[in-house]
């Protein structure tokens, strides 16, 4: 079963002679559950496309569906919406915000759809995450592995269907490389949450179930590594 399909996706920045066509004609659907990962050299379109996934920005042309949902059919409350609820985002610089504790930052998109938080889900999910003990810091008082670890518990929050990584171990050494992954794999597994992650890792390309290559704005390998 799909979860997201993606039809003729173009993104052109800026209009007349000074526009950019980050994306070109991009097409492809993943199955529920599915671990892919997307390469390509710098500048080719990769961050673009996870956003157009994400509902984070609109296309030039051509659809997302999300569990069948045209998602670039919904006004902007209703796109917000389902962006708490179904897209969990991790970025390579946490993206935190600083003034808020860990607890704070975790919980905030709950407290913003107008839901209680439910103790025993966020008590479980901080401990599996690492973070029992570091839930009234701030997040300048964590290291990287750590601020990366508050960013997935934020991500995680609303349990979303689908999971997605911009570079999320790009700013962290082997070690806390790793452990992110294993979180990331974990929730992919045991949930049969779909995980999507841009890397320029070769080691995280080598776990995934699919590896999608992206350069100058198309599509120009995908390969199914196990399934
Ligand atoms: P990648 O993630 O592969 O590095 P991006 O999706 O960030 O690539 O960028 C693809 C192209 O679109 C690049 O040429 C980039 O300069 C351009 N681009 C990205 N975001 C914007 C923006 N907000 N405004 C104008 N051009 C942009
Ligand atoms: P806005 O109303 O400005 O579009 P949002 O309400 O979407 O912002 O999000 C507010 C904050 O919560 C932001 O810092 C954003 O990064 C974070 N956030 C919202 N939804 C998610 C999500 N699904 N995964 C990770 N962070 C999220």
């Amino acid at each position: 079963m799909s979860i997201l399909q993606i039809e003729n996706l173009t993104k052109i920045y800026g209009k007349g002679e000074t526009a950019v066509k980050a994306l070109d004609n991009v097409s492809f659907s993943v199955k529920k559950g599915e671990f892919v990962v997307i390469i390509g050299p710098s500048g080719s379109g990769k961050s673009t496309l996870l956003h157009l996934l994400g509902g984070v920005d609109r296309p030039t042309s051509g659809k997302v569906l999300v569990d069948n949902t045209d998602i670039y059919q919904l006004n902007e409350t209703e796109l917000a919406i389902f962006r708490r609820r179904q897209i969990g985002l991790i970025y390579q610089f946490y993206n935190l915000i600083p003034i808020l504790t860990v607890e704070e930052n975790i919980t905030l998109p709950m407290l913003l759809d107008g839901h209680k938080v439910d103790q025993k889900q966020f008590n479980e999910m901080v401990d599996i995450l690492g973070l029992k003990h570091r839930l009234t810091h701030l997040p300048n008082q964590l290291s990287g592995g750590q601020q990366q670890r508050v960013s997935i518990g934020r991500a995680l929050i609303n349990t979303p269907a689908i999971m997605l990584a911009d570079e999320p171990t790009g700013n962290l050494d082997s070690k806390n490389t790793d452990e992110i992954m294993e979180l990331l794999k974990m929730f992919n597994k045991t949930y049969n949450q779909t995980l999507i992650v841009i890397t320029h890792d070769e080691r995280i390309a080598l776990q995934a179930d699919r590896v999608i290559a992206i350069e100058d704005g198309k599509m120009t390998k995908d390969e199914v590594i196990r399934s």
